[in-house]
């Protein structure tokens, strides 16, 4: 579903959200559509098991576990950080992802910087059977093949489809499916070069860019000024955004409106992908840094 923003821009440029992250409260949009296709291929490969991996605050564990649940099967998530093993109640996605059946493996950093050995993976399948593995992030083929279903024929009118990058799967979809006369810009929410050839990996077409101004300092960073443009945002549009995310790429855009990156009279879709789980985590840490919170309806 398309929503109009309800805020006047300059230059007669429109702005229109899309609102994948209606989804489920707390399974981002994008994770939902990475993980269809690969949840079909589970099945078929007769895999009860999902096994992936992931962050303390990770949308994506959030969203493995339960769609495991939701389609019968078991689920692992492995998880960066050992000291979080007695953290659990005290942390919003891992306590969903428990409550949805996930069996969480904690492992150090060190560990989990090699977690696609193939030694570390044999020792996790003695451990806990045969799986199906969903990369970090849930990007790989499948998933760009379930993101190419985000944009739909009521979209053809946009000249701008703008989204936030992690890995670079939910973009690469979006490229596979825009129409010619559509340019892609992605937000990378993290800092780096890497993001331009994975996303060449997977997209097959031209007519999309990075803007890589929008990641303030790097992946999970915020800073107060982001935090007071997503709670303005909230209070003229009813609209979370979420602070990893969603909220750097809506300030991105709205930031390069203001500076005349975009012609008169520009029709821009932005592509929320959800991530809203997160932000009671976020909001966690900054109370204990007294710093103001995020708004939200969720
Ligand atoms: C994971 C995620 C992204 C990034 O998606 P990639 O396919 O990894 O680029 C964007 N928005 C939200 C809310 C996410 O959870």
């Amino acid at each position: 579903m398309n929503q109009k923003i309800p805020i006047a821009f300059p230059h007669g440029i429109s702005l229109e959200i899309k609102r994948e992250d209606l989804l489920h409260p707390f399974v981002s949009g994008n994770k939902f559509r990475k993980l269809k296709y690969n949840l079909i291929e589970a099945k078929k490969q007769n895999k009860d098991t999902l096994l992936t991996f992931g962050g303390a605050f990770s949308n994506h564990i959030a969203a493995v576990a339960y769609a495991g649940k939701e389609g019968g099967f078991k689920t692992i998530g492995i998880i960066r950080g050992q000291e979080l093993v007695s953290k659990i109640s005290e942390n919003p996605t891992l306590q969903f992802a428990q409550e949805c059946g996930m069996r969480l493996h904690f492992v150090s950093r060190e560990v989990y910087r090699d977690k696609t050995n193939p030694d570390f993976l044999n020792r996790i399948s003695a451990q806990f059977g045969t799986f199906y593995m969903i990369p970090e992030g849930g990007t790989n083929a499948l998933a760009v093949k379930g993101c190419e279903e985000i944009l739909t024929p009521e979209d053809t009118e946009f000249d701008f489809v703008c989204c936030a990058v992690g890995t670079g799967g939910t973009i690469s979809g979006i490229i596979n499916s825009a129409l010619p006369h559509q340019q892609v810009l992605g937000f990378p929410a993290l800092k780096g070069d890497f993001l331009q050839d994975e996303i060449c990996i997977f997209a097959k077409k031209e007519g999309w860019k990075l803007i890589n101004e929008y990641h303030f300092e790097g992946y999970g960073k915020v800073n107060i000024e982001l935090i007071q443009f997503i709670n303005a945002f909230f209070q003229q549009t009813q609209i979370s955004l979420d602070p990893i995310y969603t909220g750097k790429m809506v300030f991105g855009v709205i930031d390069l409106i203001h500076n005349g990156f975009f012609k008169a009279n520009s029709k821009i879709l932005l592509v929320h992908t959800g991530g809203l789980q997160g932000i009671q985590g976020m909001n966690q840490k900054l109370k204990n840094k007294k710093s103001p919170i995020l708004l939200t309806n969720v």
